[in-house]
């Protein structure tokens, strides 16, 4: 299948209302394609140009498209710019400008984008050779879907709900096996071979699958009013960045970890890898934790951000390792020996857990204990406060364990007010001593596949972190009118404010008071934002 055609399917349905007539047209396309086609169809869909676990690596910006934009038709990039003003849309200017002949396939395109970015080949070449092998409408889709921008109205839901209707399989299966791998393609692939091939499909090494997430409690009393007679499991709450790490076989096991964002991670901690090859006694197994930095003797845990600084990391790994050691907490068992433990209750995988490995220096089993009693978990979570860590969670011992699921199985108590996760989405230049860095920045919450902006952040960043962010935040400049720029959404961002208003001023209707910048969440992908319902919950309850 040409990728043209997909293009046009995608114009169909851009100018199609309802969810049942998206649905449909993509459940058309789908039902005579061919593996590898439906493959490609869905990532592309789902706005991945390539395997979700090398999002991170694809490294591809407004400034890279509209570098190889000017190479293919001519046009300077000034004059490029000035016409993504006028148009207030990249893809729209690349719509105009790109005049490919029509060769690019849906699975050729796949391949290259994959094949690029796992050699580390040039950015600008695979986007020429786009352009110039694709039909106008081809090159509009492929520069929003590697901007992250498809804006078609299809969310996941409708995705899953497509490829269940093209196939006649359940829905809700098909979502199983997307939370149990984050791989909608395979997931697709696997319907498509009927019902029984798609049950049958589980959890697999080396494909990370959706993290359990938790709910945030107030107050601890909550946390016993809603798992009453039982004895809770508490658990520190490390402050660090949370690891899946798969394991295969039992010498020198082969080791892959995956961050929040579930792109594998493994490069940037070989000192991870080696204190788990040196502690794990088990079998092949899927295990979770938090890493936390400390300093080179391993005495004085380090602030969240000096995690940061080691995720992700390409250049200066080894000497970044022995700067800043990361220790490793483990806290879940996830399968073992090629068996799926999520069904087994959260207190015996913790259990199984313990006996699968010896602690060392750089791996232990997290802190916890297991109580019915109020005044045992606040004196172990005001231990917990002291030594540094961030808070309590709190396991219903009886847990299963939810991939991709926020429930109240698992609660965390922290002492802080509420702050909240966001996407930037746009930024505004500053004047004066901030001339030339972005000073204000425009921050939006999720609404399904789209954003809605909620406030504008101009506090609580030095000028140092604010030069770091503007670095950051330039590749990523969409448009820019004035001091005012639109920025592909990208970066997540930690805030805290004192209370949230109604308002029309903010597409959310909703604006943040006193919002101040706290943290960049790199570990955070913007799927993992906070959505707008959270946001309403935090208003009701303030405003009760
Ligand atoms: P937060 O901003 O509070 O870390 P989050 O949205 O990143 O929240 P949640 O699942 O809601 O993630 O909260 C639990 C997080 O706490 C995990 O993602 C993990 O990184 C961290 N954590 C630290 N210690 C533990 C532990 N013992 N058990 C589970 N998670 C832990």
């Amino acid at each position: 299948m040409k990728f043209s055609k997909l293009a046009q399917v995608y114009d169909r349905i851009q100018q199609t209302s309802g969810e049942p007539q998206k649905s449909k047209l993509l459940s058309k396309l789908m039902n005579g394609a061919d593996p590898k086609t439906l493959e490609a169809i869905v990532h592309f869909t789902a706005g991945e140009p390539v395997d979700p676990q090398m999002t991170d690596r694809l490294n591809i910006g407004p400034g890279t498209i509209r570098a190889a934009l000017a190479a293919v038709s001519g046009k300077a990039e000034s004059r490029i710019d000035d016409e993504v003003k006028r148009a207030g849309d990249l893809s729209e200017v690349v719509f105009h400008y790109a005049d490919g002949t029509d060769k690019l396939t849906v699975d050729g395109l796949w391949e290259i984008t994959n094949h690029t970015v796992k050699r580390n080949e040039d950015r600008i070449g695979l986007i020429e050779r786009v352009l110039t092998n694709t039909t106008p409408a081809g090159a509009k889709y492929f520069t929003r879907m590697t901007l992250n921008q498809m804006r078609i109205g299809v969310g996941m839901g409708t995705l899953i709900r497509s490829i269940a209707s093209a196939f006649n399989v359940d829905a809700d299966i098909v979502e199983r096996l997307y939370v149990l791998t984050n791989d909608i393609g395979l997931a697709a692939t696997r319907a498509q071979l009927g019902e029984k091939a798609l049950r049958r499909a589980d959890l697999m090494l080396f494909r990370p699958y959706q993290f359990m997430s938790a709910h945030k409690v107030d107050d601890p009393q909550t946390i016993f009013d809603s798992l009453p007679g039982k004895k809770i499991l508490f658990e520190v709450k490390y402050d660090g960045a949370r690891l899946q790490i798969h394991i295969r076989g039992k010498r020198n096991p082969e080791i892959k970890c995956y961050s929040r964002r579930l792109n594998d991670d493994t490069a940037a901690m070989p000192d991870v890898v080696a204190a788990v090859q040196k502690a794990w006694t088990g079998g092949d197994a899927i295990i979770e934790g938090e890493v936390v930095a400390y300093d080179k003797t391993l005495k004085k845990k380090q602030p969240f951000q000096a995690v940061l600084t080691r995720l992700g990391r390409k250049h200066d790994i080894e000497a970044k390792a022995q700067e800043l050691p990361l220790m490793l907490y483990l806290f879940d068992l996830i399968s073992h020996n090629g068996k799926d433990l999520m069904k087994l209750p959260q207190i015996e995988r913790r259990s199984l857990l313990q006996t699968l490995f010896s602690p060392t220096n750089r791996v232990k089993l997290s802190d916890g204990m297991t109580t019915d009693r109020i005044e045992r978990q606040a004196k172990f979570f005001e231990r917990a406060i002291k030594a540094g860590h961030e808070g309590l969670m709190a396991k219903d011992p009886d847990a299963t364990y939810l991939p991709g699921r926020r429930t109240d199985r698992w609660m965390k108590l922290k002492p802080e007010f509420e702050t909240l996760d966001v996407v930037v989405v746009g930024g505004i230049y500053g004047t004066g001593r901030r001339r030339g860095m972005l000073s204000s920045l425009i921050v939006a919450v999720r609404d399904k596949d789209t954003f809605k902006t909620v406030g504008k952040i101009g506090s609580g960043f030095s000028e140092e972190t604010l030069k770091e962010l503007t670095s950051k935040l330039e590749p990523k400049i969409i448009t820019a009118r004035g001091s005012r720029a639109e920025i592909e959404p990208g970066m997540v961002i930690e805030v805290d404010f004192q209370d949230i208003q109604k308002t029309t001023a903010y597409a959310s209707g909703y604006a943040l008071r006193i919002p101040r910048f706290r943290r960049e969440r790199i570990d955070k992908s913007i799927r993992e934002a906070d959505s707008i319902s959270r946001l309403k919950r935090l208003y009701e309850q303030s405003h009760r």
